[in-house]
């Protein structure tokens, strides 16, 4: 296997046809079985765009959710989507209208099934497939039947394992589920979060992972990074416990955060999804730039076990500079490549 792997986060922008642009909870374009089309024409675009960039590990770009977390739950019975409630969430960073829960929670049936087997049939390349998991769930939903956030879930955590073991029998090789309320609630985290994480992957043979981050690169999370002082700690809290977990794989922001690079290091074991691409601004990276992160990260991650990746998703991003990181991520890993060869 060659050295650095190239992943992206999760989603990727969603073409105009497809869905309102630049927006983190756009409105389709379409419905019935034009949208369902729509949606996998879209899945090919960036399966072709990430391929010819260069990445190693090819995912669906999440065309067909409309956000990452309430994708999954339209597929969930016990939840009203007909009665949403404004609620803070990630500790009141942001409001937003929530789904709520109100009876004992049940998947309805498969819930990515479409696009996971259109990525599997349409790239030969390895590929990654991306979940919500149980505590950012949690914390985007409102509760009006558990009573009980640790119960809750659970709760999905089961659901989640559903989904995931038939992902994997999609064919799928890497099976992620993202976190971003880890870097929230530090102590939750550590004391059930990993524990609920390890309940949706309980069972799988495939790769798992997680991806933790300081958010999307929309207003609320650049102006919350600003109150986080010149040293971000926050993985510090959770990483001790997910070294000691069964989840291969960590997913976190690097490239222009105020992560200590050396926070890497307590990881020991795990393979590094190392953030080499900001999501945070439109300048596209250099490939200098992202040799350059690799190259900090190698002093705490093994070469072996280092992979390049974005710092977040790039779905509210425009289409062109997405574009344009996909390549600077493939680019700069390669550069880092030949610079351990020269
Ligand atoms: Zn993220």
């Amino acid at each position: 296997m060659p050295l650095f792997d190239t992943a992206i986060a999760g989603s990727l922008p969603k073409p105009s046809w497809l869905a309102e642009t630049e927006k983190l909870w756009p409105q389709w374009r379409s419905s019935g079985p034009e949208l369902a089309q729509a949606k996998l024409d879209a899945t090919l675009v960036w399966i072709r765009a990430q391929e010819e960039a260069g990445l190693t590990v090819i995912g669906d770009g999440e065309q067909s959710r409309q956000h990452f977390v309430h994708g999954f739950l339209e597929q969930v019975e016990g939840i009203d989507f007909e009665h949403k409630v404004e609620m803070g969430i990630r500790n009141d960073r942001y409001k937003a209208m929530v789904p709520q829960v109100v009876a004992p929670l049940r998947l309805k049936g498969r819930v990515h099934s479409a696009e996971a087997r259109f990525l599997r049939a349409h790239t030969r390349q390895r590929t990654k497939f991306t979940l919500p998991g149980p505590m950012t769930i949690v914390d985007t939903v409102a509760d009006r039947f558990y009573g009980d956030r640790v119960k809750m879930a659970f709760a999905f955590a089961e659901l989640l394992n559903q989904e995931a073991r038939a992902l994997q029998a999609d064919g799928i090789d890497v099976i992620q589920f993202d976190e971003p309320a880890f870097n929230v609630y530090l102590d939750e985290a550590a004391s059930w979060g990993v524990q609920a994480l390890e309940r949706a992957a309980q069972g799988l043979t495939c790769t798992t992972a997680v991806h933790i981050c300081y958010g999307y690169g929309i207003k609320a999370n650049i102006d919350w990074k600003q109150t986080l002082g010149d040293e971000w700690r926050q993985y510090e809290k959770v990483f001790p416990a997910l070294a000691a977990s069964s989840i291969r794989q960590v997913s976190l922001e690097c490239i222009h955060s105020h992560v200590p690079p050396e926070l890497m290091a307590l990881l020991a074991g795990k393979d590094v999804m190392v953030g080499v691409i900001d999501v945070a601004s439109d300048a596209i990276e250099t490939p200098e730039d992202v040799a350059d992160t690799i190259a900090r990260a190698l002093q705490f991650v093994p070469r072996e076990h280092l992979i390049a990746c974005t710092n977040c998703g790039l779905a509210p991003m425009s289409r062109a500079v997405a574009e344009g990181k996909l390549r600077a991520l493939a680019a700069g890993a390669a550069l880092a490549r030949q610079r351990l060869v020269a």
